[in-house]
């Protein structure tokens, strides 16, 4: 076990730092601090990321991290680490690690007894799931979807009987065919959200069930286009109508003439030994035209 609190040692600090999804106002204030401060910045493209760099005006030197070189080169940061600089990890868009590199370089860090700092920010599954409108409690995040119809479609029956919020990301010339297998697999009523160009101009957030969403993407070129989230929501037993017998319904009705329905599918409940939520339901159903 490595405890995550400040080490006494002279290594480095390594911070793991949240950049925009889309909207540069995203970035935050304690972002912006550490990437001046620290000695070097191992980014997933140095080109890319000197953009957003120079745009704050922030002159720390860059240096490749990707997913080619990751575990090879890792070995570079450590060093300077180890040696006592600070490093910052960034990635092309929101949170290293989520779908980006910087697995095997914390890895190695937190391997080393570095610490390790989170620079929490943007993040396109979080933003999404935080409009979606889906339940937000319990949720997987599944990352990318294989690009072979056969291994996506395994995928998706994995997870077809999950009972929490299904999000995944998706790249633009694969939306169609992922919601067509969603649909196939979770059932063309399965309610699902598309959450499109997050904080950029051309932020769309569509919910609607897996078929109509397909027809509504298939529709329209546009919705084909930029980066998204697809979320889905989770799988849910079928509410089974739970009979009430005709004794249950007698006494219920006797006593749903004096009392009101919670009340009276409590104490029915008490002498039929019938589910109290069924006949409830069945009160409520079932009650009396007020006159
Ligand atoms: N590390 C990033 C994060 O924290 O979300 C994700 C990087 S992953 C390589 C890129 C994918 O994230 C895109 O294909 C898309 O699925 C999703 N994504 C990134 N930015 C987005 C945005 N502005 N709106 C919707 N989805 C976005």
């Amino acid at each position: 076990m490595s405890a995550s609190t400040p080490q006494s040692n002279a290594f480095g600090t390594l911070y793991v730092v949240a950049t925009p999804i889309g909207n540069l106002e995203d970035i935050s204030a304690r972002a912006l601090r550490i990437l001046a401060q620290v000695q070097l910045i191992a980014a997933e493209d140095t080109r890319h990321s000197t953009r957003l760099l120079q745009h704050f005006g922030i002159r720390t030197p860059l240096a490749a991290c990707h997913e080619h070189n990751e575990r090879e080169e890792g070995g570079r940061f450590i060093t300077r680490l180890l040696a006592g600089d600070d490093v910052a990890l960034i990635s092309d868009a929101g949170t290293p690690l989520i779908s980006d590199p910087g697995y095997h370089l914390v890895r190695q860090a937190r391997a080393a007894k570095i610490r390790v700092v989170p620079v929490p920010g943007a993040c396109a599954l979080i933003a999404a799931l935080s409009a979606a409108g889906l339940p937000s409690d319990r949720f997987v995040f599944e990352g990318f979807l294989p690009a072979k119809k056969a291994a996506r479609c395994a995928r998706l029956e994995a997870v077809q009987y999950d009972p929490r919020t299904l999000i995944f990301y998706e790249a633009p010339h694969r939306l169609l065919e992922s919601i067509a297998d969603m649909r196939d697999v979770f059932g063309a009523d399965r309610p699902a959200v598309l959450a499109r160009e997050l904080s950029k101009t051309f932020e769309t957030i569509h919910d609607s069930p897996l078929q109509e969403l397909y027809d509504w993407v298939a529709a329209d070129a546009n919705q084909q286009r930029g980066e998204c989230v697809l979320l889905v929501a989770g799988y849910q037993e079928p509410v089974e109508a739970v009979a009430v017998t005709p004794e249950a319904q007698r006494v219920l009705t006797l006593l749903m003439a004096e009392l009101p329905p919670k009340r009276a599918a409590a104490i029915a409940a008490q002498i039929t030994g019938a589910r109290k939520n069924a006949l409830y339901q069945w009160a409520l159903d079932n009650k009396p035209a007020e006159r």
